[in-house]
């Protein structure tokens, strides 16, 4: 691939050409390989291999980086529009399902994009830059594609910022937990709350979640600042701020790779005397995608301690039904995505009616998460939802918030 981009690059000097590489990183390999062995995994690959050659031009290469990673150098582009039109393609393509060995297997696909000469003029750089910008697709999470831009590696310079920050904010008191109420759309009562972490910091002022989370599961924070926030909760309730109701804690995937987790979790509550039934814990499927069997134990050992589990997020990702009916789950959150404007949407409704008359079967209690609007609020009432967080209700709270809302 070094050569043939080398080569091309030599020829598009002389042309007055541009080239693209496109960096391909795999979704969800990892679990393939976990879940169905190694030899599932091989047969994916060449599957892969066979969609991508099938998609190009006689005159591009496709090569295997290794692992789950592929490289396509593409000559003679011309324009942009065709390149985005290609990758387009090529994510659907990557994103039906394989069929393995009578196995249905879903993966889909991040990719990066660089441009000769306008990203780079070696190999080196071109690759560099373009697996840069497939990171970049991978965190945003949302067209699965991402051009190279030169304030990428600024960007790189500000999240390494972020991260010398995160190191000192527990020890600073930076950290602190809002609440958002879960209410009863009929009777309008608050059922429980929603902790949710904020970060204040001098240099950067308030930092939203969604960018800090990734920094500090990156950087293995996640793990002492996950603690530190079922130890804060678990003190609001021995302050009795909630009375007796539920409270639900955001969990990251990469706790549960913490060997010493469910220990943690069970000694803070054992030492402070808290009823585990009082608890609840939020996961989101990418943890099942991590490694299906050992979370699934660990979700079991919250469960038999009497904690609450919530699959989060519904809605958003691959959302297997599969999921409700094998691990101990008793809540399921549907996602602010899938509710926003739903009167508007006879097809969401029909969803959401569905979701909610098999969670009802199944025994599952469903909160419907960022409901804003009367008009989001009566259609949700008509399809038989009841349990709703969002704005139309309340805003997260703060502590000091919380005595005087429930009086209400
Ligand atoms: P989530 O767990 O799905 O939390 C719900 C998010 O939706 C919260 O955003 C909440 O403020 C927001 N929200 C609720 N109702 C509405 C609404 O009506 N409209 C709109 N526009 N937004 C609404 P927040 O606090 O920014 O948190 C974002 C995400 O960060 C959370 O999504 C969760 O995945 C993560 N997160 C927050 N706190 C923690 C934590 O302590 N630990 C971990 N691991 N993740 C956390
Ligand atoms: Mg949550
Ligand atoms: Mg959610």
């Amino acid at each position: 691939m070094h050569d043939r981009i080398d080569h091309s690059i030599a020829m598009a000097v002389r042309s007055k050409k541009k080239l693209a590489i496109m960096f391909l990183d795999l979704n969800r390999f990892k679990a393939v390989n976990d879940r169905l062995g190694h030899d599932m995994g091989d047969k994916l690959l060449k599957q892969v291999s066979d969609r991508l050659t099938s998609m190009l031009r006689e005159t591009d290469t496709v090569c295997r980086n290794g692992g789950d990673e592929f490289i396509i150098l593409m000559e003679c582009i011309s324009h942009n529009e065709e390149l985005i039109k290609l990758t387009k393609h090529m994510i659907n393509e990557l994103s039906r399902l394989f069929l393995i060995d009578k196995q249905e297997v879903n993966i889909g696909v991040s990719i990066g994009i660089a441009i000769y000469p306008d990203n780079g003029t070696s190999h080196t750089e071109l690759i560099k830059n373009a697996d840069t910008a497939m990171y970049q697709a991978k965190e945003a999470n949302t067209t699965g594609y991402q051009f190279y831009a030169n304030n990428m590696s600024t960007e790189m310079m500000e999240r390494l910022e972020i991260e010398a920050q995160l190191h000192s904010a527990l020890e600073n008191k930076e950290f602190y937990l809002v609440y958002q109420p879960k209410v009863d759309l009929h009777s309008r009562q608050t059922i429980g709350f929603e902790a949710l972490l904020r970060w204040q910091n001098p240099k950067f002022g308030f930092v939203s979640p969604a960018t800090f989370i990734p920094v500090l599961e990156r950087s293995g924070l996640i793990n002492e600042v996950g603690l530190w926030t079922i130890h804060e909760v678990v003190e609001q309730i021995k302050n009795n701020c909630f009375k007796e109701l539920m409270i639900s804690i955001n969990l990251s995937p990469l706790q549960f790779r913490n060997p010493h987790f469910f220990e943690e979790i069970k000694a803070e509550l054992k030492n402070n005397q808290i009823s585990p039934s009082q608890i609840e814990f939020e996961v989101t499927e990418s943890l099942m995608m991590d490694n299906f069997e050992s979370s699934k134990e660990k979700l079991q050992q919250l469960h038999h301690l009497d904690c609450s589990i919530a699959l989060d997020d519904f809605g958003t990702g691959y959302s297997s039904l599969s999921y409700l009916t094998q691990l101990p789950i008793d809540v399921l959150k549907v996602d602010r995505s899938f509710i926003t404007n739903i009167d508007q949407y006879p097809q969401q409704q029909a969803m959401l009616e569905s979701i909610l008359f098999m969670t009802k079967k199944l025994q599952v209690t469903t909160i419907i998460e960022g409901v804003e609007t009367d008009e989001e609020l009566n259609e949700i009432k008509q399809l038989g939802g009841s349990i709703i967080q969002g704005y139309y209700f309340s805003k997260p709270l703060k502590d000091n918030e919380i005595s005087n809302w429930l009086k209400i």
